[in-house]
């Protein structure tokens, strides 16, 4: 008989949302489809900050009543009526390694292929990873891979148009295949193309020298380019580190941060010290 795993526990809160948006953010030509979606939930009750991430209830399989996945919300707006707020979505799909089938990835698939007016459950807010520092002469390091811009991007909106007057540096390191797939930075939106003049902000694109090939995304050479300020950086007593994106990227960034402090031991220790200050945060999947 066919056993199935029984269902998760249902998260405490959950809500409704409309998706009153959905734009492609790749340019045709990349084989990557990412989505922009916008959403608007009634409940007043719901409130998350920037960091924060919904967990997407899609509809489940083999018995589950839900799939549950989490995105990170970006642009949230808080109205008297209703709460607006974007996610962006990568439609994932995975070779099965034994049979060399290809299967798409259920909640990816489910929030990519929803069309305007259609309706979402979702539970959240959950995790509150990215706090921007009230010292504003703080530097603030952002080192991310695909649609971990999503955080960043709200981050950086915050910085400049809610804050205003950051003194600090704000310097991202941003990976990605090719050029088309570097997230509100290609010809289809180039939202954070906005920020490139603001005097305390840099971000530096990471590209795979051979993305048709899937060769590795060279954000380990981008570091390396400009290992002396991101040393600075990090060794300065107020700075932010923030870290977004796939958990593979963890490696590379390991290595190349042993490059830019000119050893492991001196690494680890910076390491240590941003962590045990809480001034290291991480969402990696
Ligand atoms: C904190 C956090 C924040 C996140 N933020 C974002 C975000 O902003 N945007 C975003 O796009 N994603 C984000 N993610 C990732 C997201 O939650 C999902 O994991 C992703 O969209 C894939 O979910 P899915 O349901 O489409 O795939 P699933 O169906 O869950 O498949 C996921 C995994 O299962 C395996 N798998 C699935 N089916 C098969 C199969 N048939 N054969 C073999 N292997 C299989 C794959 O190897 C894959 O690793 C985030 C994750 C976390 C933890």
């Amino acid at each position: 008989m066919a056993t199935t795993k029984p269902p998760a526990p249902p998260p405490a809160r959950t809500y409704t949302a409309v998706l009153t948006q959905s734009r492609r953010i790749t340019p045709p030509a990349s084989r990557e489809e990412v989505r922009h979606l916008v959403l608007r939930t009634d409940d007043l009750s719901f409130d998350a900050t920037a960091g924060n991430c919904i967990r997407v209830m899609a509809p489940g399989q083999l018995g589950n009543p839900w799939h549950t996945r989490i995105y990170s919300i970006m642009d949230i707006e808080r109205r008297n009526d209703a709460t607006e707020f974007a996610i962006c979505v990568r439609r994932c799909s995975y070779i099965d390694d034994f049979n060399g089938e290809e299967y798409k990835g259920v909640a990816s698939n489910y929030l990519c292929d929803l069309r305007p007016d259609d309706t979402l459950r979702f539970a959240g807010p959950v995790g509150y990873p990215f706090v921007i520092p009230e010292d504003k002469s703080a530097d603030i390091l952002m080192l991310g891979m695909g649609t971990g811009i999503a955080p960043f991007r709200t981050l950086i909106r915050q910085i400049y148009e809610k804050i205003g007057g950051w003194k600090g540096r704000v310097r991202l390191f941003y990976g990605a295949r090719s050029p088309l797939e570097m997230l509100y930075m290609n010809d289809e939106n180039s939202d954070l193309a906005n920020y490139f003049d603001q005097p305390t902000f840099k971000a530096f694109q990471a590209v795979s020298p051979r993305p048709a090939l899937d060769a590795p995304v060279e954000l380990d050479k981008a570091l390396e380019q400009n290992a002396a300020e991101v040393w600075d950086m990090i060794n300065r007593p107020n700075t932010r580190v923030f870290v977004a994106g796939a958990g593979n990227m963890l490696d590379t960034m390991d290595k190349a941060m042993v490059a830019v402090a000119g050893s492991g031991r001196n690494w680890n220790s910076a390491h240590a010290a941003l962590v045990s200050s809480g001034r290291w945060s991480e969402v990696l999947y």
